[in-house]
């Protein structure tokens, strides 16, 4: 049925989920899978989370939608929560990854033609990265597979060769008015990014008067093991994009930021039905209380040794690993063989696993897995490795 009526985007297994628990997802037949995807970074507190079901059952008994024409509570209370943990002092609600990258162009772009140069526009991005399927996202999204039956993009990008510090310099000029960087590039293969390059970014931003903008959609919201990732960095980004984890499973995304950024856009520039709607924030806030409040972030880092370790002993032992990449709990693996396929071996013996840029194997586990849960996934895991 699905087949006849839904429309042909995704490469999909076969199997068909209805519930979730923890870290465990049961498909139809009733099969357990340990869930080390979690929805792409998604569901940090595994499914059926108490604090999420609490929140979206009271909030939608009282009030789900209203408008953007007023204010509402949990709008109020998720944007404080934000602003509290970070260096940050404005926020915008929307509903997805693409969307918070929209407005951080957007604000970008205004931000530029405020500015006195004539032609200030340009976007400077990475290649290998990944900001989304929308227009303007996908213009600044280095792959040639996602962009190319999609031409013509948006005017005034460049493409900057990650981590390369000469590049950078080479393509930043008066006309620049933002700077695009996921801290740690996701779909692209878990490639962190350089203090060095961050540095110069945020260096040539302040010379040039252009906004640095840290696309956290993926890598974000405790991730790493800090509620923002670039806490990891030491460098302080203009603009911060978010979503994925912030509604734990609930759509909703945010563009965070400082006071000279925020300026920018004024009523009437920008907006979105449904962005800081009284539910979705509502669960905003269950979410961060959970990670922040609840000290879930706190244990990632000791989580985090914890898979490393048994995976640089799985490396030792198998000629298949090359590298084991990642900080906090988003992990990659760099194989050998046929990412694909190894992910399909992984499915057929229940661990959900997910592929990254060419040759990686992406680990994303609730933020909230038990080193049990982890021993459980790594031993599948090493099967699958052992028969490859
Ligand atoms: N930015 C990054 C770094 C992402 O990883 C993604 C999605 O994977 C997006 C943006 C787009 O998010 P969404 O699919 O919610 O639009």
């Amino acid at each position: 049925m699905e087949e006849n009526c839904v429309m042909n985007t995704y490469g999909r297994y076969d199997v068909t989920f209805e519930k979730g628990l923890g870290c465990k997802i049961y498909d139809t037949d009733g099969h357990e899978y340990m869930d080390f995807v979690s929805g792409v970074a998604v569901n940090c507190l595994g499914h059926s989370h108490p604090a999420i079901i609490n929140a979206i059952t009271s909030q939608s008994s009282k009030l789900i939608h209203s408008s953007n024409y007023y204010w509402n509570t949990t709008h109020k209370l998720l944007a404080k929560k934000l602003i509290d943990n970070c260096d940050h002092s404005k926020v915008f609600f929307c509903n997805s990854g693409a969307e918070s990258v929209e407005t951080a162009l957007k604000i970008a772009r205004k931000y530029g033609t405020l500015k006195d140069t004539e032609g200030k526009n340009v976007f400077i991005y990475m290649d290998s990265s990944f900001h989304g399927r929308t227009m303007g996202a996908l213009s600044v999204t280095g792959q040639e597979k996602y962009q190319k039956d999609f031409r013509p993009l948006i005017e005034g990008t460049r493409e900057v060769k990650f981590n390369n510090v000469e590049d950078l310099k080479k393509n930043f000029d008066e006309k620049v008015c933002g700077i695009i960087i996921e801290p740690i590039q996701g779909e692209g293969g878990i490639n962190i990014a350089s203090v060095d390059f961050l540095e110069e970014a945020r260096k040539l931003c302040d010379k040039y008067d252009a906004l640095l903008i840290f696309d956290e959609v993926q890598c974000g919201m405790g991730r790493l093991g800090s509620l923002f990732a670039y806490k990891k960095f030491s460098i302080i980004p203009d603009v911060i994009c978010i979503a994925k984890a912030l509604g734990g499973g609930f759509p909703i995304g945010a563009t965070i930021t400082n006071v000279k950024a925020s300026t920018a856009l004024v009523p009437g520039d920008h907006g979105s039905t449904f962005g800081g709607n009284p539910l979705g924030c509502a669960v905003g806030v269950a979410v961060l209380t959970e990670l922040v409040d609840g000290g879930v972030i706190d244990k990632i880092e000791d989580k985090s040794i914890y898979i490393r370790e048994r995976l640089l002993k799985i490396k030792e032992k198998y000629d298949v690993i090359d590298e084991i990449k990642g900080l906090g709990l988003l992990i990659g693996i760099s194989i050998k063989t046929d990412t694909k396929k190894f992910c399909k071996a992984c499915f057929d013996k229940k661990l959900l696993v997910i592929a990254a840029g060419n040759n990686v194997v992406r680990l994303l586990p609730p933020l909230n897995v038990t080193k049990l849960e982890i021993d459980e996934a790594l031993d599948i895991l090493e099967v699958v490795i052992s028969e490859s």
